[in-house]
């Protein structure tokens, strides 16, 4: 495997996932679960700073939105409307003599088994949705489905939020949660799940309003990017055109990343104009226009939607913190998170831990840490250089080290530690009584 071959990153990142307790994959004791993945302690760490980002940006941090958590089981209705029941679907052909099967539109030959070149059949439609029983009763009236998307649980909740919060146009509600396609070939570590995390907002506008409205989300979605510490010279916007567009949609921008597999999707914009509370309106016969008291009329809203996988943002942050680089004599491989979304902010240490003193020094400074800055680790294992390289690698920003000079061994630096740097292994001596606000400042 050749250094920097998409193969060579990709298992890098697959690796260092599993061995520092980032991503596991799921249900692997079972031998696993195709087109599904655990996230461990680091990786939930991880992904929770990212979803609080995004609430913080785009909930908490603005006066026209408003948060959902909206069911994953739905009215099967809700999918009839939509289309899901109908159109949700991907093209597929099985292989005649391996029976593997292949979405039809990623191969280039649809005659023939890109794995063991036998004759593939004839190629037929392939709902996505997970269907599931909902009740005792085992027939067609109970079924329903796991949501293939975030989105319908705040469009059917529109007119709910509108009579409780009389909320001036234009507006958008914004949801973080489980969404499950059932992938015919689920790939590419955690870029094509069958159970996956989406965040989504839907905005609504007068349609005289979208395009201001979609380029301010444009916008916002691009400061999400770098916030999060995505590379964005490897991000790159995509105007779909009108034959590749889904039909209720006038425009729609994806947000492609270089992943080493591909310049793929990782977010999509779309102007999904008055489609979703028509049809709903039409199908529920419960009126959800919207009244603009001040201008004393009564309209249908249009609907901007950026829709962001928290996933593939995973994957993409850490693909672009994944760096290598030689430091002092050695090779080293560490992930050069931006301290906003790093799982651990910093980590304490005594310098040696068989000396009770230097020991119940870090503690307390580990606990005065913690008290404010959940995402603080202790870490006596090993020697320090180990320990440097350990949090290096799963990307810690900063380790703090309590020494003799912290003790008064030299009395000017009485009560002064070591703060290291990550990224340059610089070290500097710091009071303790400036650790927090400086780590806070970093963090923000
Ligand atoms: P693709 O063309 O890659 O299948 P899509 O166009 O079907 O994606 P959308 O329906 O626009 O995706 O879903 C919104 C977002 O959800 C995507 O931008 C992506 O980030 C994420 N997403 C969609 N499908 C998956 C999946 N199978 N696994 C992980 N994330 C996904």
């Amino acid at each position: 495997m050749t250094k920097n071959s998409p193969a060579y990153m990709m298992e890098k990142i697959t690796s260092l996932s599993k061995r520092r307790g980032f991503i596991y994959q799921g249900s692997e004791i079972y031998g696993g679960l195709a087109g599904t993945y655990d996230y461990g302690p680091l990786g939930t760490a991880l992904k929770n700073n990212i979803k609080n980002i995004w609430w913080r940006m785009f909930v908490d941090g603005r006066d026209d939105m408003y948060g959902m958590d909206a069911s994953i089981l739905m009215n099967p209705n809700t999918w009839v409307t939509t289309g899901h029941v109908q159109g949700f679907a991907d093209p597929l052909s099985e292989c005649t003599k391996c029976k593997r099967r292949f979405r039809t539109d990623q191969i280039d030959d649809k005659t023939k088994c890109p794995e063991c070149g036998g004759e593939l059949g004839p190629e037929r439609q392939f709902n996505m949705m997970l269907k599931t029983q909902v009740g005792a009763m085992e027939d067609s009236s109970s079924i329903s489905y796991l949501r293939p998307e975030t989105a319908q649980g705040m469009f059917v909740n529109f007119k709910n939020v509108v009579d409780s919060f009389h909320p001036k146009m234009p507006f958008g509600l914004g949801q973080i949660g489980k969404a499950f396609r059932n992938e015919i070939t689920p790939r590419d570590f955690i870029f094509r799940l069958r159970e996956l995390e989406q965040m989504e907002v839907e905005y609504f506008v007068k349609e005289s309003d979208w395009q201001r409205a979609f380029e301010e989300w444009r916008v916002a979605m691009n400061t999400f990017i770098k916030a999060v510490g995505i590379d964005t010279t490897r991000v790159h916007e995509v105007e779909i055109g009108d034959a590749d567009r889904a039909h209720y949609s006038k425009r729609t921008i994806d947000f492609e990343f270089e992943y080493p597999f591909g310049q793929k999707e990782l977010y999509g914009l779309a102007y999904r104009t008055d489609f979703d509370l028509s049809r709903h309106s039409e199908a529920s016969k419960v009126d959800l226009s919207y009244r603009d008291e001040e201008a004393g009329e009564r309209f249908i809203p249009h609907c901007i939607e950026p829709s962001f996988g928290l996933d593939r943002t995973m994957l993409a942050v850490l693909l672009s913190a994944y760096t290598e680089d030689t430091m002092g004599d050695s090779p080293r491989e560490y992930l050069k998170f931006h301290p906003r979304v790093a799982p651990i902010k910093t980590a304490v240490s005594p310098l040696l831990k068989n000396k009770p003193e230097l020991v119940s020094k870090a503690r307390e400074v580990y606990t005065m840490l913690k008290k404010d800055i959940p995402q603080i680790m202790w870490d006596d294992n090993g020697n320090v250089g180990k320990r440097y390289r350990r949090q290096d690698e799963i990307g810690t920003p900063f380790c703090v080290t309590i020494d003799f000079d912290t003790l008064g061994e030299t009395p000017d630096l009485k009560d002064t530690v070591t703060i290291r740097d990550r990224d340059t292994g610089e070290q500097k001596r710091m009071l303790i009584g400036d650790l927090k606000s400086y780590i806070m400042e970093q963090i923000k």
